[in-house]
């Protein structure tokens, strides 16, 4: 395989595909100077007690103000993010300073809010992520039982049994374990009453079928899943009144979407959420 033949090759790239192909690259350069330029923020977004209207948490998204006028929500780049393996440290960026925000709220507003943190594979394969995590914690100077750990149900399939010895180890910390996207890969429904979860996210698919009678009753057995393994469960993408409604009539559950609140930066958070 000669640097000729590689050339050869290039040549039948279209001008087009040229093109796609150094915008890539030049958007995986702009992504790799983003911390040192300080780009990356975090947006916050509450999940509330469906009852009571009282906000538990707060997840952490992950931003990034990629020039002057643009800033991108986690899903426009975070493909290249774990693509590139970037994101074990980007994510440790996120995991500590989502947990020094959540400190200094506890501190200003007296209210017991946890923080909701995402975590990608590469981040639940560190084999130093048990470590990360409590130092983290440690330098934030927040209460374990405070922070919340997001992992996919694919997440946690790659590698099921080294997945679940950190998970253990996580919980006796006292970190809680929320599935994230609950429902949308079920080849794992077998093996979740052997895992230390403490909550489900139920993807945002479900609460948009709520409009019709089967989405109803597919949304109400996994409440009865959630109930019978007694974890909590979380509606994701919650936008409506007519959602929320039909939510609280299954009871005992917390929500999340735009009905309650656009994910926001701390300070937005704060006024609409901790001092209101
Ligand atoms: P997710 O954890 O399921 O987060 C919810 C996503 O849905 C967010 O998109 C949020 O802005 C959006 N959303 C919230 N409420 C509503 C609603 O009512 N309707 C609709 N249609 N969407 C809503 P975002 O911020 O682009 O994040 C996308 C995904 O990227 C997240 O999905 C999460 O899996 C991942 N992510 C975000 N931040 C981080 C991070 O710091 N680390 C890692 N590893 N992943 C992250
Ligand atoms: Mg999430
Ligand atoms: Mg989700
Ligand atoms: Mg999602």
């Amino acid at each position: 395989y000669s640097a000729k033949k590689h050339r050869s090759h290039i040549q039948f790239y279209s001008a087009d595909m040229q093109q796609e192909a150094e915008r890539k690259i030049k958007f995986i350069n702009n992504l790799r100077h983003a911390m040192g330029l300080r780009q990356f923020s975090l947006a916050y977004q509450g999940i509330v007690d469906l009852d009571t209207g009282h906000v538990i948490a707060a997840e952490a998204l992950l931003r990034w103000q990629k020039d002057e006028h643009t800033l991108l929500d986690a899903r426009d780049f975070l493909p290249q993010l774990e693509e590139t393996g970037m994101i074990v440290k980007v994510g440790q960026w996120v995991l500590e300073q989502a947990c020094r925000q959540a400190a200094k709220w506890r501190e200003t507003s007296g209210k017991p809010l946890n923080i909701s943190v995402n975590i990608s594979p590469l981040q639940l394969e560190h084999p130093d992520f048990v470590d990360m995590v409590s130092h983290a914690l440690a330098k934030a100077n927040l209460p374990a039982e405070s922070l919340i750990l997001e992992i996919t149900e694919s997440t946690l399939l790659r590698q099921p049994l080294q997945a679940k010895g950190v998970l253990v180890q996580l919980r006796e910390m006292g970190v809680h374990i929320a599935i994230d996207d609950f429902g949308t890969g079920l080849s794992s429904l077998s093996r979740l009453g052997s895992l230390p979860i403490d909550s489900l996210k139920i993807d945002a698919e479900f609460a948009q079928q709520l409009g019709d009678p089967q989405g109803q009753k597919l949304f109400a057995a996994v409440v009865q899943l959630a109930r019978a393994l007694d974890i909590i469960y979380i509606a994701e993408g919650v936008e409506s009144h007519e959602q929320q409604s039909l939510l609280q009539t299954m009871g005992g559950g917390y929500g999340q979407g735009y009905l309650f609140g656009e994910p926001m930066d701390a300070g937005a958070f704060s006024s609409r959420f901790l001092h209101s």
